[in-house]
């Protein structure tokens, strides 16, 4: 069991080696991170948004083309949306191992605050290590410090904690003992 981060080429500089670390010790398995050359499709203009279905429907054509069997996540700096909802964090597709997380909304910047790497590594940690979660087949906890509780809000993010709760953390362990 493996993990590939794959980070897209604008976004932020410099942490992805930090992330891939907080992440893998987040979940307890190996990652590696590279850059990305997955195409992002499903940018709207008008919407100055990605379609996150569409980014996952490459990642997965991308992962069959490339033979690629281990879980990735794709980091991309532009802000996502899906038809049910006008933004996400990120989303994960469990039966095809891929998922995609944006760094748009976790920067300071986008609420008019001045940038925060520190800020940035934990936000990216946390939904990173949370769409993994569901390639891992768990779904969403009522614990608000938990991983897997899903957040609404930058502050619900920032409220939690950079770890599975005992019982979403016993489900992971089940299933990577399972391979
Ligand atoms: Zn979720
Ligand atoms: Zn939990």
């Amino acid at each position: 069991m493996h993990i590939h981060i794959f980070w897209d080429s604008q976004s932020p500089a410099g942490l992805q080696e930090p992330v891939k670390r907080l992440i893998s010790s987040v979940i307890g398995v190996p990652a590696t991170v590279s850059e990305n050359h997955v195409r992002i499709m499903g940018y709207s203009l008008s919407r100055r948004q990605a379609d996150a279905t569409a980014i996952l429907d490459s990642l997965h054509a991308f992962k069959y083309r490339q033979k690629v069997t281990d879980l990735v996540l794709l980091v991309v700096h532009q802000d996502l949306f899906t038809s049910n909802h006008s933004f996400v964090f990120g989303l994960a597709r469990e039966q095809v191992g891929a998922a995609v997380v944006s760094s748009a909304r976790l920067d300071n910047a986008y609420y008019g605050k001045a940038s925060s790497d520190d800020d940035l590594i934990d936000r990216l940690t946390k939904e990173g290590a949370h769409e993994l979660g569901h390639l891992f087949g768990l779904a969403h906890c009522n614990n608000h410090e938990c991983i897997m509780f899903k957040p609404d809000t930058l502050d619900e993010l920032d409220g939690k904690k950079k770890m599975f709760c005992p019982v979403c953390r016993g489900q992971l362990e089940a299933r990577i003992a399972a391979g």
